[in-house]
């Protein structure tokens, strides 16, 4: 990210972008910041009161009026995420920006002790739906003149570590499938993929995995939010197949 970046307020004025784990956390925080930047957002996540606070703050701040889709991305029918899809065609018409944050933690163990179950829940909702979203996403967000597309990795992504299961061996995934998609797509300048991790932040998930942590001592999702703004601006237009660092 260039030095002097700075994202402009109406940097994302006109565009549309879908923030999947939009109700807490740092997708929270990410579909307020690029509401309050200009763009339409539409919130996804389960649960139906924390995406109706969300709806209700970006109001209240006087952004763009966004979109709330109630969802569980554990549904493994790919019909469920074409239905999605169409759903987003037909109310929003268009998809400029896809932020796939939307993740789960699992159970901290070792390998060989992780149970079955969750090891296979953290691998479908961490891996198997955004596979889903992107296949059934891709030819609306084909359609955008500049389309960004963000997953979201994590440090246990790049580098192994030990209890973290599961969840390290999906963020592999992750930026896997970004650089899949980074190389099928680098010749298009009209569709970017990117990984960012957020690296530690005071949210829920961080808060579980560390129990014993300070959660004041971790920045806030807030603070965090330049890399989500430049991948999505179009200032970042050219940039594709890279893997930032939130901080
Ligand atoms: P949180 O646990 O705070 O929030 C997770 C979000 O995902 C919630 O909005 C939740 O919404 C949503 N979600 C969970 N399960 C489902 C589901 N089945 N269907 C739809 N939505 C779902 O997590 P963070 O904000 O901390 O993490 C965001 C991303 O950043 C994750 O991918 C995480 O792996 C990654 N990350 C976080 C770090 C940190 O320190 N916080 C560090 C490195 C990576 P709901 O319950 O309403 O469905």
């Amino acid at each position: 990210i260039p030095d002097n970046y700075q994202p402009d307020p109406t940097a994302l004025a006109g565009k549309t972008i879908l923030v999947t784990g939009a109700s807490d956390g740092i997708g929270r925080s990410a579909a307020m910041s690029y509401a309050a930047h200009g763009a339409t957002v539409v919130l996804l996540a389960r649960n139906v009161e924390k995406l109706e606070s969300v709806y209700d703050a970006i109001e209240a701040a006087g952004g763009p009026q966004p979109a709330a889709i109630p969802f569980d991305l554990a549904q493994d029918t790919e019909e469920a995420f074409i239905a999605l899809a169409d759903v987003i065609e037909e109310q929003l018409g268009r998809l400029d920006g896809l932020l796939l944050n939307a993740g789960i933690l699992g159970q901290r163990r070792p390998l060989e002790q992780s149970a079955w179950n969750d090891w296979r829940d953290v691998i479908h909702l961490n891996v198997h739906s955004q596979f889903l979203l992107i296949k059934s996403l891709m030819p609306l967000l084909r359609q955008a003149p500049r389309a960004s597309l963000v997953l979201t990795s994590s440090g246990v992504g790049r580098t192994g570590r030990a209890y973290w299961g599961a969840y390290a061996v999906s963020k592999f995934a992750t930026e896997g499938m970004m650089q899949v998609l980074a190389s099928e797509t680098e010749n298009t300048s009209d569709i970017r993929v990117n990984c960012i991790n957020p690296g530690a932040t005071n949210t829920a998930m961080r808060r579980a995995a560390y129990p014993a942590e300070e959660p004041d001592s971790n920045p806030s999702p807030e603070a965090i939010m330049r890399s989500y703004l430049y991948l999505m601006d179009d200032a970042s237009v050219g940039c594709s197949g890279c893997s930032f660092n939130a901080q």
